[in-house]
């Protein structure tokens, strides 16, 4: 499945030391990405291009160990072998089934008091450039603590920002916080630093010439920590490591590290929007870290929290909601929080049983916890021990639940990475699929965890639920998130909702603000290939009939993905693929209804498209639609409206 060619075309490590270039160039396939790697004054440095036009300013590279300060008196000695990657792979659970990554990479050596122990790989391919630290051992120099990075994102003047704050450890609900949830702020000025501990991955930049810039990390597991974005001064940023009091103010913010070691990628992706959204660089690097226990069931679902909160969380609620999902036609229901108390063991088993007869299987909401929060919810105590975990997977294997949903973790500190990993091998162990919540961003986690179905990491549907204000503002977010959050990795947003108002009576609590049409579209524009979707069994009746048909059909995984229009904040067009079938979808949070004509070359010229659309009162209705010879299809969009063109 993977293959790299050594292309050998500069076997430079075969070069004596004192023949060292000063600086080396890669450049991507196509030759419109230039990476320039160098070492002024003793300190190494990147810069990009992008069609000879600077993307990414002189920019520090390097670590800060405690076997040696690998940020200055640094040479360049010599470099290996360039090499040209070709890697396909498949992955059923990302936004392209099969993806054939093709891109340059090459290895710089530094040296230091004339040892050789720091090593720089840049992997650049038409759409990313990516970098990583290789630190290597000696003879009685076997391990290491890595107290920080260099690495700097040092941007042109007049670039702006659509970012998301770091928020403060041990702060918001049960002093759960950072998980993640902090809002963005968008067409905004660099210079700042978020809240005072600056912003969480992935980042996305507007540069003066309209490139736009999105960087990440990826490729992190328990053996690293998981990283923040620091604004340094100006447009400058750099890899931050997380805060001290994170977990609740227990363990390092350093990094401890077997050598030869690895750090995990750091990622820019730059271009214009359609590079943003179609990257997959997130899963083209890391490797997988074990094999699948099981070919894994990805599957929509419904979930009655979200609509009926705690209250709902019995035995006879949870049996309707059985139903519902059987009658939608779906593969799970989720449980969530208390029911182990609300419902109990035994009587779970029973609820599984009868599921499985409907063809329905179970996940089951856990707190993470531990001791690093105050989160009460129940079960707790059960996923943070392996001893305990385990005999609960078995019990959950013994009883065929399909997976769990572990809620409330305490930050990006390495032994919280190291417990996301666990968490997600032992279920391996068991069959069960995982989700995560109240968490961090999942770092390439589709392609080293097979049984790792999405994480939430995003202010999710339960704040739509919980304030009037997420529902006003629920279509600028959700015309964010296919730029930023859910480009590096499967979002579990669980939305779509067709209830008017959040609530099990439909008649009180938030109201929702966009249309039923913006409902389907977001079922597509929201990659996750297990969804739960907000959908209440009331709305079999309640709802229109073609929006519930939509729903019931509507894949959760895709083989391809296109960007057609948009502007983060604003408007959103794109179009999935699952098989033969494409889906095209749009929203709009702009005041002014958008109108517009796409050229959709996946439809043929004379061809009959369903057109799904809102009328300017947010009304939806579905016509057939003729594709003109031009293989175009006209558009109009309302604020908070939606649109989906499908065969
Ligand atoms: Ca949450």
């Amino acid at each position: 499945m993977k293959r790299v060619l050594l292309s050998i075309s500069l076997i430079l490590g075969l070069l004596a030391t004192s023949n060292a270039q000063e600086s080396y160039t890669v450049k991507s396939p196509d030759g419109k990405i230039s990476v320039v790697v160098s070492a002024q004054n003793g300190k190494p440095q990147y810069t990009v291009a992008y069609d000879g036009k600077t993307v990414i300013a002189p920019s520090a590279l390097g670590v800060k160990t405690n076997i040696g300060d690998f940020t200055s008196g640094l040479k360049i000695d010599n470099s290996t072998a360039e090499i040209d990657i070709y890697n396909t792979y498949s992955l059923p659970n990302i936004k392209q089934s099969t993806v054939n990554d093709v891109a340059k990479s090459i290895l710089i050596d530094f040296s230091k008091d004339g040892k050789n122990s720091f090593h720089v790989v840049f992997r650049v391919s038409n759409r990313d450039v990516a970098f990583r630290y290789i630190l290597t051992d000696s003879k009685d120099t076997k391990v290491c603590v890595i107290n920080g990075e260099a690495s700097e994102f040092n941007l042109p003047d007049g670039t702006t920002t659509f970012l998301c704050p770091q928020a403060k450890p041990m702060g918001g609900f049960a002093r759960t916080s950072p998980s993640y949830e902090t809002p963005y702020t968008v067409d905004d000025a660099t210079g700042k630093n978020g809240w005072g501990n600056g912003y969480t991955f992935p980042c996305l930049f507007k540069e003066p010439d309209n490139t736009w810039v999105l960087i990440s990390e990826t490729g992190t597991d328990g053996k690293y920590v998981g990283c923040r974005l620091l604004n340094i001064g100006g447009p400058k940023y750099q890899i931050g490591f997380p805060q001290e009091e994170e977990l609740n103010g227990f363990g390092s913010t350093s990094v401890q590290m077997a050598l030869p070691g690895r750090t995990p990628w750091r990622t820019i992706t730059l271009g214009g929007l359609n590079n943003i959204v179609e990257t997959t660089v997130a899963f083209d690097l890391p490797e997988k870290r074990y094999e699948p226990s099981q070919k894994y069931i990805y599957s929509k679902g419904s979930w009655s929290w979200i609509i009926g909160m705690d209250p709902s969380c019995n035995y006879d609620e949870q049996k309707r909601y059985i139903d519902f999902s059987a009658a939608m036609g779906y593969q799970s229901v989720l449980i969530d929080a208390f029911w182990d108390s609300a419902i109990g063991y035994d009587k779970i088993a029973d609820l599984a049983k009868y599921g499985r007869e409907k063809g329905v299987g179970l996940f089951l909401w856990y707190n993470s916890n531990g001791s690093w929060n105050d989160a009460p919810q129940t079960p707790i105590g059960k996923m943070n021990n392996s001893r305990i975990r385990r005999q609960e997977m078995k019990w959950m294997q013994d009883n065929g639940i399909r997976g769990i949903k572990v809620d409330f973790f305490g930050g990006d500190k390495q032994q919280m990475l190291q417990l996301y990993e666990d968490i997600l091998s032992d279920a391996n162990d068991f069959g069960l699929l995982v989700i995560f919540h109240g968490c961090t961003l999942p770092r390439g986690w589709e392609k080293m965890f097979p049984n790792y179905a999405a994480s939430e990491a995003v202010l999710a549907s339960e704040n739509l639920h919980f304030g009037q204000g997420a529902c006003d503002n629920e279509a600028f977010n959700a015309c964010l998130h296919p730029f930023i959050r859910n480009t590096v990795g499967s979002m579990d947003f669980g939305g779509s909702a067709l209830n008017k108002f959040y609530s099990a009576d439909n008649k009180h609590g938030t109201v929702r603000r966009t249309s039923d049409v913006f409902a389907l579209a977001v079922a597509v524009l929201f990659q996750s290939a297990v969804q739960h979707f907000a959908l209440a069994p009331n709305n079999l009746t309640d709802a229109p009939a073609w929006a519930i048909d939509f729903m019931k059909k509507v894949p959760t995984t895709w083989d391809e993905v296109k960007f057609i229009d948009g502007y983060p904040g604003k408007y959103v067009i794109l179009a999935r693929r699952n098989g033969n079938k494409w889906f095209i979808v749009g929203i709009n949070a702009q005041k002014e209804t958008l109108k517009t004509t796409l050229t959709l070359p996946m439809f043929a010229a004379g061809s009959t498209v369903k057109q799904y659309s809102d009328d300017d009162q947010l009304n939806g209705s579905v016509k057939d639609v003729k594709v003109n010879k031009k293989q175009q299809v006209s558009i109009t969009i309302p604020c908070n409206g939606g649109v989906v063109i499908t065969q």
